[in-house]
């Protein structure tokens, strides 16, 4: 008899950690294991704002997948996968077709900007590799060209940031360091870049308790971040964000939108059920009705069984379930029971630039300032040893002192 064949869609944190643990799980024998993922590489989605403002190269933030796991135990496919077929039990790439007797969704997420008029079309995003590259060029491409234009105009230097949740006030937070460097580079004087957050809500930063909210926004002003807070951006222009009721145009010569993120748009290709973007998967991680099929990471809505609503998506959940699935894989191949998901909330650190930082750790201990920001490098590191093993923390590990 032919051995099971598992294929996983994404190496990203799910999608890794589920792949290496199936290695480590099964032995060749049992099972051929396949990964399939856009590019050759796994990037820490978790680092990308600090990619997006340029404080860190966007390689520290990406390592080859052939790091991770033996290409002689796994076959690599590098494709964009543009469907399942689950009639089939077949997946549809750009260049070919994979049959699977497993399968693991992990394609995590792509940005949501809510039905924001001329949103999509004038607003970068922070999505992967490429696209927060992308961000950082262009910023640096405008302080470039506004020192060297004889008629400047100063909106040129402003960088606007849609969405005060984690995303957009990591991203300030790393600009705030960027942009006094840029200005001296480029003989700029500091008071003329500025960098607006814009939040519809009535706080930022919604995960975190009000202390360690007041902190964050003291800090990041102390630092030249200006907040609007409770403006509602009707629409995104040319020229920057129209804000609310009277309709005030924000000038700005980078727009960036973080305010919202959804699951894969390959979810609803292969005939999913949505709820907001994503799908809801029992507590064993798989959707009603599928016996071989697991949905993880940021493609799923997972119920936290006490609160009865689902976990918020994070890289922390996602590996927690990718390692879960490596295991509900292994036991289902040796006709074991499967065990239901429990997350374990290890804490959220939230950092504002390199030696700043806010945090909810163990037994509802608060961080704040450097003490935040060590915890948040020993966060990174902690994620790139799970995901990638010794090996790559010691080659793109955050060891730099600040
Ligand atoms: P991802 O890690 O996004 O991986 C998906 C993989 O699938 C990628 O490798 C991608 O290239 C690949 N892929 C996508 N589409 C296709 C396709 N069609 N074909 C083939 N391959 C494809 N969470 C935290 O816990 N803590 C934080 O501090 C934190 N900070 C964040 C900061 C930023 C800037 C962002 C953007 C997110 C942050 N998050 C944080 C959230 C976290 O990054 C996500 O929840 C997490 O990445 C989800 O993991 P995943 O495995 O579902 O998907």
């Amino acid at each position: 008899m032919s051995k099971p064949k598992v294929v996983v869609l994404g190496a990203g944190y799910a999608g890794l950690v589920a792949t290496r643990r199936l290695t480590q799980k099964l032995s060749a024998d049992e099972a051929e294991i396949v990964l399939i993922n856009k590019h050759n590489y796994h990037y820490e989605s978790t680092w990308l704002h600090e990619v997006a403002a340029g404080t860190i190269n966007p390689n520290q933030a990406r390592f080859m997948l052939t790091d991770a796991v033996n290409p002689k135990r796994v076959r690599l496919i590098y494709d964009t996968v543009t469907e399942v077929n689950r009639d089939e039990q077949r997946v549809i790439l750009d260049n070919s077709e994979v049959s699977y007797d497993y399968l693991v969704f992990a394609l995590g997420f792509v940005s949501n900007t809510f039905g924001i008029p001329g949103m999509d079309e004038h607003a970068f995003a922070i999505t992967d590799i490429d696209s927060s590259r992308h961000i950082a060029e262009h910023i640096e491409y405008q302080f470039a060209q506004y020192s060297t234009d004889e008629n400047k105009n100063d909106d040129q230097l402003t960088i606007l940031v849609g969405g005060g949740g984690f995303t957009g006030i990591e991203f300030v937070g790393e600009l705030a360091d960027k942009v006094p460097e840029l200005c001296q580079k480029y003989d700029i004087d500091r008071s003329k870049a500025r960098i607006i957050n814009v939040e519809a809500a009535p706080s930022i930063l919604p995960v975190f308790d009000d202390d360690l909210v007041s902190y964050a926004k003291k800090a990041l002003e102390d630092r030249g971040v200006e907040f609007r807070i409770g403006a509602p951006i009707k629409e995104c222009t040319e020229e920057g964000f129209i804000v609310g009721d009277d309709k005030e145009l924000i000038k700005a010569g980078t727009v960036v939108w973080t305010g919202g993120v959804t699951g894969n748009p390959v979810l609803a290709k292969s005939g999913y059920e949505l709820f907001k973007g994503k799908v809801n998967v029992g507590p064993d991680l798989r959707p009603e009705g599928e016996e071989n099929v697991f949905i993880v990471g940021d493609c799923s809505w997972t119920l936290d069984q006490e609160t009865g609503r689902p976990y918020p998506p994070t890289g922390q959940l996602a590996t927690q379930e990718g390692a879960q699935v490596a295991e509900n894989i292994s036991a289902l191949i040796r006709n074991q029971p499967i065990q239901d998901f429990v997350y374990s909330n290890k804490g959220t650190v939230a950092s504002l630039g390199l030696s700043d930082g806010i945090g909810n750790v163990l037994n509802g201990n608060k961080l704040r300032g450097k003490s935040a920001a060590a915890m948040k490098k020993v966060v990174d590191d902690r994620s790139l040893f799970l995901v990638g093993g010794p090996k790559v923390l010691l080659k793109k590990g955050k060891f730099r002192p600040f």
